[in-house]
């Protein structure tokens, strides 16, 4: 029976004989001796030495079975295990042109991701994300949040008609669904507190540094919620998730980034809320400049938070931050308008510090059928695109809220990578969409 790396190493078989099966990570050829570095299919590593003789035909990303005794030797790499080979079988002798070796440019490994996937760097990162899906899904479970999973082919947009991806549906056409909000709100007349997990999609014209076109969307709603309680949820959703990171991650933090899990440790609740208006306080003591057609200005009450003014709000610190209470004219149509002050809408965007900025949007619903029209026709949407959903608000509408949170967007921080398309495995952006 073959082994996994990581069972070998943890049941301590130093002297028995193994097998493993995996592929050739590393090669170095020497006269009498070659050095393997085998990769097996959870992405762990492990020295393998065998006589050259039976390596003649070995070249990097050959899948092979070896057999042989398990050593410990202080000079192997990786906590010192080696296993010195005395049968090689192969499954596959790989070409000899493997596109990615040491050194490539970040597009080159983009272009090549489907194997740059082998990489160490996104094997760890594979893992991280593995982790983050897993202690979303427990923790809801835990909670007791039902799951759901909305449909992704829509006639209605969510965010804005700019970013919608139009497909052909038929002799319709339709949407692929920019955020699963709406049918997660009808969720809660029946299932009540509902979650799901799902790719949106968002044709963003803009090249940033946090956003892609597809991304991986965790979103709740509940009913008979207040702003408060949305903000403690996603506190404590959040807190958890770092929590269980650092705690099961350690490796995968280390390999990335040596400073991550320091970060990690520095975080604590209650994040702090400011309000919008205070926002704008701070950012117009600091002289913070926003575009305005092809003018630079100081920024002012009214205009939305960009990533320059929420990178300005969260630099300096360690901890994340709740922004409440936005002026209702930059948020969409579905935002509940404050009752104490109808300028406002309920909504709260939960910014990641050191800069990162926006990692989770939501609010309150606007609960009023009349309202809700209104909003509808003056955002130039359809309304009878959206029949169904006012339907919601005619029979038995209470008042409700949840958010949307964007798993990249949190990965990006957690690990503390610059760049969105490092924590995606097959980036969907402007300019790319293969592999
Ligand atoms: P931004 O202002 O950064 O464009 P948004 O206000 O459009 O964000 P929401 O519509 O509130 O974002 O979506 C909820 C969450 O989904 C965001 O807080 C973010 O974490 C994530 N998200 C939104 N758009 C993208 C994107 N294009 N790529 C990756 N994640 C995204
Ligand atoms: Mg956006």
């Amino acid at each position: 029976m073959f082994k996994r790396i990581a069972d070998l190493k943890a049941d301590d078989n130093v002297g028995k004989t193994v097998v493993l099966k995996g592929w050739i990570h590393r090669l170095r050829k020497q006269k009498q001796k070659t050095f393997i570095i085998l990769r097996d299919d959870r992405g762990d590593i492990i020295q393998v030495v065998c006589p050259s003789r039976l390596c003649e035909d070995l070249t990097i990303e050959s899948s092979i079975e070896i057999t042989g005794p398990l050593n410990r030797d202080s000079r192997a790499p990786e906590d010192g295990y080696e296993v010195k080979a005395e049968r090689i079988v192969s499954f596959n002798i790989a070409e000899t042109d493997y596109p990615i070796g040491e050194y490539q440019s970040e597009e080159t490994l983009l272009d090549y991701r489907h194997l740059s996937l082998r990489t160490r760097k996104m094997i760890n990162v594979g893992r991280v994300r593995n982790s983050l899906l897993k202690y979303s899904r427990d923790w809801f479970y835990a909670e007791n949040w039902m799951e759901i999973t909305p449909p992704i082919l829509v006639k209605s947009a969510v965010e804005g008609g700019s970013t919608l991806f139009k497909v052909k549906y038929f002799d319709d056409v339709a949407f692929l669904s920019q955020s699963s909000q709406l049918y997660l709100e009808s969720m809660i007349y029946c299932l009540g507190p509902v979650w799901s997990i799902t790719p949106s999609f968002r044709a963003e014209k803009s090249r940033t540094i946090r956003h892609l076109a597809e991304f991986t969307h965790l979103e709740a709603e509940a009913p008979w919620i207040t702003i408060d309680d949305l903000i403690s949820i996603q506190e404590k959703l959040v807190f958890n998730l770092v929590e269980k990171i650092k705690e099961n991650n350690t490796a995968e933090l280390d390999f990335l980034n040596t400073t991550s899990k320091i970060k990690l440790e520095r975080i604590s609740i209650p994040f702090e809320k400011i309000s919008y208006d205070k926002a704008i306080d701070i950012l117009r003591s600091k002289d913070c400049k926003i575009k305005d057609g092809d003018t630079n200005r100081v920024i002012e009450w009214g205009d939305d938070l960009n990533i320059e003014s929420e990178r300005e709000l969260t630099k300096d610190r360690y901890n994340p931050i709740f922004v409440i209470n936005y002026p209702l004219g930059i948020k969409p149509f579905y935002v509940k308008q404050s009752d104490v002050d109808s300028k406002t809408g309920m909504a709260v965007d939960l910014l990641a510090p050191e800069g990162y900025g926006e990692i989770s949007g939501g609010g309150i619903r606007e609960d009023n059928l009349e309202k809700l029209k209104n909003r509808i026709t003056e955002s130039k949407l359809e309304p009878k695109d959206y029949q169904w959903y006012l339907d919601l608000r005619k029979y038995g509408s209470v008042p409700h809220g949840g958010f949307g949170l964007g798993m990249e967007r949190v990965l990006r921080w957690i690990l503390g990578f610059e760049d969105i398309k490092d924590v995606v495995l097959f980036p969907r952006t402007m300019s790319r969409i293969t592999p």
